[in-house]
């Protein structure tokens, strides 16, 4: 269940470009290849800080870029990496991908950092890609480019205790009874949307977050149904508080509310009732006439399930002691694990990477000619004689086997358009 949201927008920096120079030196008239590297975009990081406890930073600012790399320079000068950018989140906060809504990681337990979107690499500068028959190399790697993506963060406490029950019985009184939490208190039949947490704490033992969970919608015994918000709440808690109103103040019927909440919960998911539960027979300090009638009824049809019931009053604190002990040691004998949720989709996955010795097609307007290039073309460049017959048959193959004709088709060539790969220009003809 999420206590707190923001939605950001997040960006990581570009790569440097790599750069294309040649060295110059008195005497010497044609210096090899020296463009020096791009520098690699800096990452989007987000970091658990324990000392933070809401996600209030990010409902202000909302925009967040790592720095660029920078691009490489002359004399193999290596570009300036760009800066990564740290975000810092409070533990338990989920990071979801706005569009789809799945969870990409979530920050809680062992998961103290992660590398959301990792900076572009740098590309490399022309100095990689000299050959002993391609001494000078016009190419250089461009930087790898950016990632952004919109994310939802949602702080997510997972409460230990649920409190189930109509509208109106008296969850949210309990509630501010029990813990520091203040919840709206109102004789009206409608709920906000997220929970109300509290925290219990308890004299000799660990405390416990309890929470109301709305969405028990008004008419769900007539069929509508609990929310699936409120039910996927109810899933993550490891015990339910089940509050009636034991004096019917509105005229409802406690057992009957109870076995139509059961039953909603077993159609979503049988293993809920599964779960230790209790009932809270609440307004006891309202009953008119003897108070043992109600709390017999509903011993009586409920104890044989095993749900023990407990007479209170959220108003008066009648009770309430009894019932948050025995809460507290149905807790302690539940194994403690945290509830992680699982990736759903994987960001390390670089979608966009660009291959070491790739190539590029384009159609050069000015000077009306298609061009390849790339260090791959240079590098086949490097070790083929085009003079010569065999040479020539097997630069034929490689533009088709690499699927560069395919790719100069695509882009509209005809026959006897021009071609350049470097210093070559050769017609095209199919
Ligand atoms: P919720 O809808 O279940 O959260 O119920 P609320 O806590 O908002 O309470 C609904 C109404 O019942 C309010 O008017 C409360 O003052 C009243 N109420 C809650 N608990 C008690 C109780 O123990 N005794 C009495 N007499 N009234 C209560
Ligand atoms: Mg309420």
């Amino acid at each position: 269940m999420f206590a707190d949201r923001a939605k950001i927008f997040i960006k990581s920096g570009k790569g440097g470009d790599g750069h294309v120079s040649f060295r110059r030196e008195k005497y010497v008239p044609d210096g090899g290849p020296d463009g020096g590297d791009g520098g690699h975009g800096g990452s989007i990081i987000f970091e658990v800080d324990e000392a933070l406890n809401t996600l209030t930073d990010y409902r202000h600012k909302r925009k967040f870029v790592a720095q660029s790399g920078e691009e490489g320079g002359k004399k193999n000068c290596h570009g300036k990496n760009g800066e990564d950018l740290i975000l810092r989140v409070p533990a338990g906060t989920v990071i979801k991908d706005s569009a789809t809504d799945k969870v990409i990681a979530d920050m809680s337990g062992d998961n103290k950092r992660i590398v959301l979107l990792k900076g572009g690499r740098g590309g490399k500068g022309n100095q990689h890609y000299a050959t002993p028959t391609m001494q000078a190399p016009k190419y250089a790697q461009p930087g790898q480019p950016a990632k952004e993506l919109e994310v939802k963060l949602e702080l997510k406490v997972i409460a230990d205790v649920g409190l189930v029950g109509f509208p109106n019985v008296g969850k949210s009184t309990f509630l501010s009874r029990v813990t520091n939490a203040k919840p709206k208190i109102a004789n009206y039949h409608f709920t906000t949307l997220s929970p109300n947490l509290g925290v219990v704490d308890m004299p000799d033992s660990k405390g416990f977050v309890i929470a109301d969970i709305p969405g028990l919608i008004e008419g769900a015994s007539e069929g509508i149904g609990l929310g699936h918000e409120f039910l996927r709440h109810i899933e993550r808690t490891k015990v339910m508080i089940h509050i009636v109103d034991g004096a019917s103040v509105e005229g409802r019927d406690p057992i009957a509310d109870i076995k139509a909440i059961r039953k909603e919960l077993a159609a979503y998911n049988p293993e809920l009732l599964n779960k230790p539960q209790v009932i809270a027979a609440n307004k006891m300090d309202a009953v008119y006439g003897d108070t043992n009638e109600i709390i017999e009824a509903l011993r009586s049809e409920f104890e044989p399930d095993g749900l023990k019931i407990f007479p209170i009053s959220a108003v008066s604190g009648q009770g309430v002691r009894e019932l948050l002990f025995h809460v507290s040691s149905l807790l302690d004998e539940l194994p403690q694990e945290t509830v992680i949720f699982d990736p759903e989709v994987d960001l390390t996955e670089d979608s966009i990477e660009i291959t070491e010795d790739g190539f590029t097609v384009i159609y050069d307007n000015e000077e009306d000619e298609y061009v390849v290039e790339g260090p791959r073309i240079e590098r086949m460049l490097g070790y083929t004689n085009i003079d010569s017959e065999k040479g020539f048959l097997f630069f034929q193959n490689f533009l088709k086997d690499q699927g560069i004709l395919e790719q100069l088709e695509s882009l509209g060539i005809e026959e006897g358009d021009t071609v350049r790969l470097y210093g070559l220009s050769f017609e095209y003809y199919k």
